[in-house]
């Protein structure tokens, strides 16, 4: 039995960030990872998507705007092969980083999946770890639906194990994954189909981004399906599938790739043993320091259920540690006001409030809202126009911005010095006070009237 002072349970985004603090203040640490070191994040979330965001993007530069900017290109084939290639060699070398980091701090890294033997003990493989301070950081998983056939389709991790592109795909589901994977396939060149069950994708975001982004993309992007309910997924005798919604239309396609959401990686890892609670959604049960209802076991990222991004769990995995390790009593993560990026075409910015929310808790008359649509320059000096929209959301006589939407080129660069204003209560303002950079698409929101 080895014993150490911290353990770390999932090598993701949350864990690593959390171990490498620990070890830093001295800490004897030991990190356990059941497959990859780096989690979702790093081998089947916002790394490779974002290689193949770039991709597309390098795509939708030859393709739309090339031929205005002067260049007569033509383009012998795309290899989708080649750009998985690249991805994952950038990943290996990701791993490597991690893993010469992990070593010069000395935390010990064990490979296999560790399940509660009680409130101070994981098991791994036959071997048990002790520890004072235990950290669940188990991530999640995708979910797929419960249809006839559901197992024919993919998940988000399926799609980065494609090693041939799909001639014709369609992605269901109508949130980040749903929206980014469909956008990529289309700029690459897939014949692309995005199934809502509702009105529209994204939903839940500032009606004006949902809008355009629906807008653009009927102009250019994904076959739009709203209001389509799967009912069965088929394979044909030529191999390909059929997915039959509940009102009786079929699409025919090579690949079905689920993108309806994602689940706690919490089931199985014996946390009845350690008598730790989990909430009526299967989400580890945590107050605002990331304990749970068991002292000296406690759980960040995306299986508490909050905000699941990657800087979320990193954060609230260093601050985790300073409380615990580096005397700071009251150190915790602030879940509020968290910038956020979609990489759809064009990229999303959102943070804050969106207009209906602000109305709703400030009441409507002491919300004012700046709007501002244009076309982006980088496409304006071309034939293939595209939108840009940005969306201010102020409240009170002082104007303080509470809401900050934006789609279009560059937005998803754009967005993070504006969060830092935010997070330190700009109002209207102090944005106007700050010198506008001239031609840039950011420029807008601080010049907005
Ligand atoms: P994870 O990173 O999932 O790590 C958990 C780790 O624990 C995994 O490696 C798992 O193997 C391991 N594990 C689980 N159970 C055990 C066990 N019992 N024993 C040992 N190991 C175990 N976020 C962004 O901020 N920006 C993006 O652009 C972005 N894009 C994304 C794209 C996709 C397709 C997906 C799926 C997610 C994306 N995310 C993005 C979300 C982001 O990846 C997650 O919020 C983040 O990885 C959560 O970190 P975590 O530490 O909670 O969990
Ligand atoms: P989301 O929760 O964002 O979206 C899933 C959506 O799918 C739901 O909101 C729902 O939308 C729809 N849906 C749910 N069930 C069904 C169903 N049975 N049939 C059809 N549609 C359904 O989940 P994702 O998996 O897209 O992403 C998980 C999280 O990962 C995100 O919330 C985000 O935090 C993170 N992420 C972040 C990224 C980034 O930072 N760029 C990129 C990717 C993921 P509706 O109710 O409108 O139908």
């Amino acid at each position: 039995m080895a014993d150490f002072d911290y353990i770390c349970i999932g090598g993701g985004s949350g864990g690593i960030a959390s171990a490498n603090r620990a070890a830093k203040h001295g800490k004897k640490v030991a990190l356990i990872e059941a497959r990859h070191i780096g989690g979702t994040c790093v081998n089947v979330g916002c790394v490779p998507k974002k290689a193949m965001w770039f991709g597309a993007q390098v795509a939708e530069a030859i393709n739309h705007y090339a031929p205005d900017y002067g260049f007569d290109v033509t383009v012998n084939k795309f290899d989708w092969k080649k750009l998985v290639d690249s991805r994952e060699a950038y990943i290996k070398r990701i791993h490597a980083s991690y893993d010469r980091v992990l070593g010069n701090n000395d935390i010990t890294v064990i490979n296999g999946f560790a399940r509660f033997v009680n409130k101070n003990t994981v098991e791994v493989d036959g071997k048990e770890y002790t520890a004072d301070h235990i950290l669940i950081a188990t991530g999640g998983r995708p979910v797929t639906p419960s249809i006839p056939g559901a197992e024919l389709g993919i998940d988000s991790d399926g799609f980065f194990e494609l090693t041939e592109q799909p001639k014709r795909v369609v992605v269901v589901g109508a949130g980040y994954i749903a929206v980014e994977l469909a956008g990529v396939l289309h700029s690459l060149g897939s014949e692309t189909h995005l199934v809502v069950r509702k009105h529209a994708p994204l939903r839940s975001f500032d009606t004006m981004l949902s809008q355009t982004l629906v807008e653009i993309m009927e102009q250019d992007g994904p076959t739009l399906h709203t209001h389509r309910n799967p009912e069965k997924l088929e394979k044909n005798e030529d191999g390909s599938l059929t997915l039959t919604f509940e009102c009786g239309e079929k699409i025919e396609a090579d690949c079905v790739i689920w993108a309806i959401g994602r689940a706690p990686a919490n089931d199985n890892i014996g946390l009845d043993k350690a008598g730790v609670t989990v909430n009526e959604r299967g989400y580890i049960a945590v107050d605002k320091y990331q304990n749970t209802n068991v002292d000296g076991i406690y759980a960040v990222g995306d299986n508490i259920g909050k905000v699941e991004l990657t800087p979320v769990a990193v954060k609230a995995g260093r601050l985790l540690s300073e409380r615990l390790f580096n005397g700071q009593k009251d150190a915790h993560m602030d879940y509020t006001l968290i910038p956020t990026v979609v990489f759809s075409h064009p990229a999303i910015g959102t943070m804050g409030l969106t207009e209906l929310e602000a109305e709703a808790e400030f009441g409507k008359d002491n919300v004012k809202v700046y709007n501002s649509s244009f076309a982006a320059m980088y496409t304006a000096v071309t034939s293939h126009r595209q939108m840009t929209r940005m969306k201010l959301i102020c409240v009170g006589e002082e104007q303080k911005v509470v809401g900050l939407h934006g789609i279009g080129y560059g937005m998803d660069e754009i967005l993070q010095g504006f969060g830092v204003a935010m997070k330190m209560g700009a109002t209207k303002a102090d944005f106007d006070a700050c010198v506008a950079i001239h031609p840039t698409s950011a420029e807008e929101f601080v010049t907005l009237n």
